[in-house]
């Protein structure tokens, strides 16, 4: 028994990984540095098997949640931190971060244009219905992009109004077409908050980004940092969960949201996720090297067979997201069923476009994952409107990503002919 793949495919793919050898060292010192930033947390915090019980009910006195705040606070270098498997996803650590930052009155400011599509219920740019941060009372300005780029005399200029409290820096492209942000850019886009309006919070959606480089954005100027545990920092492990990290009163802010005013951070039980948290954690650096490598060769692969793509495979990565840029729905949705029968899991089923909440239009999603949803594995997902763009990210190991991929060129090309 043995995977379906031509020796055309197996000859490109030997192309590939033989061009791609010199991102292959730059990505593995990276994930070194990482790996051992992590270990020395560990071992700072001396993280022992009581940390791993976990509690039941209200959580009080939970040892291993409260050291792994600890934990990513050391890593984020930040003041503290709220790690919780009660964070539904990203989205949710996200609303949390800006309902915790904003109150009625106040204004928040996108500084890299539309952010994520999820987010535009939370703020209330579209209706999703009641809650919204508009229906508190909170505007919302947009600095859009220029000539698909960060615009910092834009973001100057908007800021400026001393009722702006908080400004929110996307790092990873969503479902944009915008390179994503590398963290120095980041610094410098934190600075122009700063020089024009020193009362504003600047909050990161660090989504994708985590361990992509050596350091984060936290250590150049951000207030605060959020993110998704079936991301980049659950390496693979987490079953669910988001995290925040950041200056003290932000997340103190964002755990009120979370459960309630006078409780914050003290509740909210871990029955018994928190060794995957750990163990997550730990292999986190790792993972997001095996899926920056398999980005990374889905591209030389496709440039190969002469499609656009973004970033190009020689490029120095800032998150883990691969654009593949297809033009027409067909070749878009048939290598989206090609990465789906390269998964472990669900690989006999064949994706269709559906209506996901959250998103103003069709979208498919190939993902054949052990935690459902779970983009640090293969996946490939695409909002079906122009210009047929899709997303893939993930790979828990190099190996399997790089099937995965091999298997929807073998899907693409046999539609071709
Ligand atoms: C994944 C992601 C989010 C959050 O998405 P969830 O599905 O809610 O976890 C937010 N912003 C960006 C840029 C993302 O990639």
């Amino acid at each position: 028994m043995s995977l379906q793949i031509s020796d055309k495919v197996k000859t490109l793919a030997a192309q590939a990984q033989a061009d791609i050898r010199p991102q292959f060292d730059r990505i593995d010192a990276i994930a070194e540095e990482n790996t051992a930033k992590v270990l020395a947390a560990f071992q700072k915090h001396r993280v022992s098997e009581a940390h791993f019980a976990g509690t039941t009910g209200y959580g009080y006195d939970d040892l291993g949640r409260d050291t792994l705040d600890l934990i990513f606070a050391e890593l984020f270098h930040t003041e503290d931190a709220l790690v919780r498997v009660q964070f539904v996803n990203g989205t949710h650590a996200i609303s949390c971060a800006l309902f915790g930052a904003l109150k009625p009155g106040d204004v928040l400011v996108s500084a890299v244009g539309a952010p994520y599509d999820t987010m535009l219920g939370v703020i209330g740019v579209v209706d999703k219905g009641p809650g919204s941060l508009k229906s508190y009372g909170i505007e919302y300005r947009q600095v859009d992009l220029v000539d698909n780029a960060p615009d910092p005399a834009g973001l100057a200029q908007a800021v400026k109004d001393p009722r702006v409290k908080a400004v929110l820096i996307q790092r990873s492209r969503g479902y944009a077409t915008r390179n994503s942000l590398s963290v120095e850019e980041i610094g410098s886009l934190a600075q122009v908050v700063k020089d024009n309006n020193p009362h504003a919070a600047v909050l990161v959606d660090n989504c994708y980004g985590e361990f992509v480089e050596t350091i984060e954005p936290t250590q150049v100027g951000a207030d605060l940092v959020v993110g998704s545990l079936i991301k980049n920092p659950g390496g693979g492990l987490a079953p669910t969960g988001g995290y925040i990290a950041g200056r003290r009163d932000l997340v103190e802010g964002a755990a009120m949201r979370l459960t309630t005013p006078g409780i914050g951070k003290e509740c909210g039980s871990t029955f018994g996720a928190n060794r995957s948290l750990y163990q997550g954690l730990f292999l986190a650096p790792h993972t997001t090297a095996q899926a920056v490598k398999t980005a990374v060769f889905a591209a030389r692969m496709m440039e190969l067979l002469g499609y656009r793509v973004d970033p190009a495979s020689d490029a120095v990565r800032h998150d883990i997201i691969q654009m593949l840029h297809f033009g027409a729905p067909e070749p878009l949705k048939k290598f989206c069923k090609g990465i789906q029968f390269g998964a472990p899991v669900d690989s006999y089923v064949t994706p269709e476009p559906w209506d996901m909440p959250g998103y103003d239009c069709q979208v498919i999603m190939a993902a054949g994952a052990f935690i459902q949803g779970a983009s640090i594995e293969l996946s490939c997902d695409a909002p079906m409107r122009e210009p047929y763009t899709a997303y893939l990210q993930g790979g828990l190991t190099y190996e399997s990503g790089k099937a995965g991929v091999m298997l929807a060129v073998e899907e693409l090309l046999r539609t071709q002919v």
